[in-house]
């Protein structure tokens, strides 16, 4: 086998940086949905003390449910995020577990967590 293949500290610290930027973006996302979320709840049950707007809560309902989704998406995106960083920290970070191969730099920045390069990911399928 070749020798085997690592990122340089400095591009493991690029990464970083880029995964912990994201990472805060997606809080800060979270905080704002949650905050939606709560509106959404105490206007519908001054909706249903005076409730006199039922189209309105049918509308109020359907944003709800789709706050829940964004917010449901972005907590699964923050913990592959924080698997990222975890492997970072464990030196598995853009090594493709099958072929040991170093992950296009595009595709980790897409895909942090993924633990295969695109060639295994399309053998796979
Ligand atoms: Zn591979």
């Amino acid at each position: 086998m070749a020798t085997k293949k690592k990122w340089t500290k400095k591009e493991l610290n690029d990464f970083k940086k880029l995964i912990i930027e994201k990472r805060d973006k997606v809080i800060a996302e979270l905080e704002a949905a949650k905050e939606r979320a709560d509106e959404a709840l105490n206007s519908n049950s001054v909706n249903a003390i005076y409730s006199s707007h039922m189209a309105d809560a049918g509308t109020d309902q359907q944003e709800m449910e789709k706050n829940y989704y964004w917010m449901d998406r972005d907590n699964k995106f923050l913990q592959y995020l924080h698997r990222a960083l975890d492997m970072i920290k464990d030196g598995t970070f853009g090594v493709c577990a099958s072929c040991g191969e170093l992950i296009n730099k595009e595709r980790l920045i897409e895909v942090p967590h993924t633990t295969s390069c695109f060639d295994c990911k399309s053998k796979v399928v």
